[in-house]
């Protein structure tokens, strides 16, 4: 079962053309992981992915549903707002700055979205979020504030609310790039512990080692175009492009 595909995704801001002809397709419990430098169009394909841009041209599929698909010019049209609101709560993204809202506490950031959106029990969705801090190794701070949190912390909040929504796939967007180093270990713990419960994930990150670890597939993007992908072993220990083999020569 497909839970994401995106088929010939083009995106421009201006004159700048930030994607161009990306395809991807993520099958349920697989993890794809992207790298690639900065400005590569990483995020802006995040973005389109979770609709918070709107693509120029391609198809966005989640779990057979069309978000938005392509006429034979090649320019996308998206679904109306209330199947769009559907298809949103089939995904969760993680953005790097955390995103919690300052004035709400740990325990109004994760249970707002499933009783507001997802018009949700209280009690029930509550007790899910009890047990999403206790998985998370935040069961004493759900009256804290997000400034009373290290990084770290804040990031496992946003985690758990995402989680909340129960969705499909989960996206993150370069989730430990915010973090001090000693406290990036606990983030990629948590994401390698959702990998090994089969949550299906899409990974923007630099962690080069972990997204070998973690990775069913590895997508390396440069100038808006995939230039690479395949298997982690593949892609991260013997890359064949050269503009691959440059980015990585980085991390060494
Ligand atoms: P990455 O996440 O790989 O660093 P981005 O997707 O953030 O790359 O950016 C890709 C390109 O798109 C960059 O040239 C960036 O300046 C441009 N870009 C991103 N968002 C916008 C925007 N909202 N308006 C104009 N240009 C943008
Ligand atoms: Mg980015």
């Amino acid at each position: 079962m497909k839970v994401l595909e995106i088929n010939h995704c083009n995106k421009k801001f201006g004159d700048n053309e930030v994607l161009k002809d990306i395809s991807l397709s993520v099958s349920e419990g697989q993890v794809v992981s992207i790298i690639g430098p900065s400005g590569s169009g990483k995020s802006t394909l995040l973005r389109c992915a979770t609709l918070l841009e709107t693509m120029d041209g391609g198809d966005l599929i989640y779990l057979g549903n069309y978000a938005a698909k392509s006429d034979d010019n090649g320019v996308s049209s998206y679904v109306d707002e209330n199947k769009l609101r559907e298809i949103k709560k089939h995904f969760g993204l993680v953005f790097q700055n955390f995103n919690l809202f300052p004035h709400y506490s740990v325990m109004k950031n994760i249970t707002e979205p499933p009783i507001l959106i997802g018009k949700r029990p209280k009690e029930e969705v509550f007790a899910e979020a009890r047990v999403l801090l206790a998985k998370m190794g935040l069961s004493e701070k759900e009256d804290a504030y997000p400034h009373q949190l290290s990084g770290g912390q804040q990031q496992r909040v946003s985690i758990a609310r995402a989680l909340a929504m129960k969705p499909k796939i989960l996206f993150f967007d370069e989730p430990t790039s915010a973090l001090d180093p000693e406290l990036t270990g606990e983030i990629l713990k948590v994401i390698k512990d959702l990998a090994a419960e089969h949550m299906t994930m899409v990974i923007v990150t630099h962690e080069m080692s972990f997204a070998r670890d973690v990775s069913n597939h590895i997508i390396f993007m440069d100038g808006g175009v995939i230039v690479e992908e395949g298997a982690p072993e593949e892609v991260i220990n013997n890359p064949k492009q050269e503009r691959t083999k440059a980015f990585l020569g980085r991390f060494q």
